[in-house]
């Protein structure tokens, strides 16, 4: 039983897919006018861990993130950059796309772009409008917030407090300051013909509309970073009220933030380190391993000892698990045979997962299976019947995260060259034996 803690209701909650074995989820995507921060690649990381977990446990996951290709950060871009907007949105798409690779992240089902939805987000639109829930105002359409009686459920929030704190910028076109633009009046940047003039959409619009048109309803999981709560995902879900009378998926799902220095962690404030930027000195394994270490919905203060902290386990647990590989690999054909220890150990894993996808516990988990690998690898006569059992669940539990080692059977050649090396130290011929060891490092290969 997988539970999760969902922001719709507050509460720890059983998770029951609406297709049996099947989970269908949506992740809010990036907005493609710059690169990629750490901050924007923890949800990447947490939910892509979170494909993985479903996965392993025999769901057919539909998994879909979009691509905001339409935006005034879009625009300015271009106009900094002397580039069309498509060219700039083309330009880090591509580039994130590579990001998520290096992350090791399983390709998304879909990635859908704004750009390629206008026709059904004019048709929504005029849908709501159609239904009262929307008005027009000189070629601008606001939705009427005040329609839905259940508005701001996601970030708790009611409209007069929302009124009162004056978050909201003042419109004198709006019927409620809280009121939210569906479509934008304008002739700048990217522009589409519509029923009420030329213009864009604006920007919470969009994820209704992909969500209904690639899973043609309801879905199980939404999710994205406690950011997006408000105003994104309150908007969205009173979209969907007012259009469909539904919350577009049974399950919330919101990542915590991560803060540099106590701050948080944003372009505008200039305090940013770079996806890229990190993952050219440290491996996606580690990377992914440094935000794992912190449950999903806590903050993550980012500092070097988290870091440093990731390595040390990463080194600790690859070192465990290719012994274990290399030692396997010696015995040649072993039926694999279990035992009661072994099945703690994933009982545990499989639990700290289950239990809304606490990957601090799977990885304190991780660290009962590098210790049993240390001690069997160590037995003068090891339990290879064992071993293969804990190897095969240990190569679960790295996959679920993302962090596998890369370890790959030797070749023949990598065989005799490790052979004629032990030979060498048993005959005392260091001279040779330290060329061979030379040569055995270059391969990347370990003793
Ligand atoms: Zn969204």
């Amino acid at each position: 039983m997988v539970r999760i803690y969902n922001s719709l209701t507050k509460q720890l909650e059983e998770f029951k897919p609406l297709r049996e074995n099947e989970v269908s989820m949506y992740v809010c995507g990036p907005t493609v006018y710059d690169s990629m921060h750490i901050g924007n690649s923890r949800p990447v990381v947490f939910f892509d861990t979170v494909v993985r977990f479903f996965k392993y446990l025999g769901y057919k996951v539909t998994y879909v993130s979009n691509f905001t290709d339409i935006d005034d950060k879009i625009i300015a871009r271009a106009q900094e950059t002397g580039l069309k907007e498509e060219e700039v949105s083309e330009r880090y798409i591509k580039e994130i796309n590579e990001t998520y690779k290096r992350l090791n992240c399983l390709p998304h089902d879909y990635n859908p772009k704004v750009t390629e939805s206008i026709p059904e987000i004019i048709a929504f639109i005029s849908l709501l409008l159609e239904k009262g829930y929307a008005y027009e105002v000189e070629g601008d359409v606001y939705f009427d917030v005040l329609k839905i009686r259940d508005y701001g459920i996601i970030s708790s929030q009611t409209v007069e407090n929302l009124i009162s704190g004056a978050r909201i910028e003042e419109n004198e076109r709006k019927r409620n300051p809280v009121d939210f633009t569906l479509w934008k009046k304008t002739e700048t940047g990217l522009n589409w013909p519509s029923p009420w003039g030329r213009g864009r959409p604006g920007w919470h619009t969009e994820c209704v509309v992909m969500v209904d048109s690639l899973f043609k309803g309801k879905i199980d999981i939404h999710g994205g970073g406690t950011d997006l709560k408000f105003p994104h995902h309150d908007n969205e879900i009173a979209q969907a009220i007012a259009a469909y009378d539904h919350m577009i998926a049974n399950f919330w799902i919101h990542n915590g933030r991560i803060d540099l220095s106590g701050e948080k962690m944003s372009k505008s404030l200039g305090n940013v380190i770079w996806a890229d930027e990190l993952l050219d000195q440290v491996s996606h394994q580690v990377y992914r391993l440094m935000m794992l270490n912190v449950p999903y919905r806590q903050p993550l203060n980012y500092k070097d000892e988290l870091l440093n902290q990731a390595e040390n386990d990463y080194e600790k647990i690859k070192r465990a698990y290719n012994g274990l590989f290399r030692k396997l690999e010696e015995a040649g054909e072993v039926e694999a045979e279990t035992n009661a220890e072994i099945e703690a150990i994933r009982e545990k894993f499989v639990t700290a997962m289950a239990d809304d996808f606490n990957t601090a516990n799977a990885i304190t988990a991780i660290f009962k299976a590098v210790k049993l690998a240390n001690v069997y690898t160590r037995e003068k006569n090891p339990p290879y019947g064992k071993m293969k059992s804990l190897l095969q669940n240990f190569q679960d539990f790295l996959w679920i995260l993302g962090i596998e080692t890369g370890i790959k059977p030797l070749t023949e050649a990598e065989k005799d060259l490790i052979k004629r090396y032990r030979e060498a130290r048993k005959e005392k011929n260091y001279q040779l034996s330290d060329a061979l060891r030379e040569e055995i490092i270059s391969r990347g290969l370990e003793l």
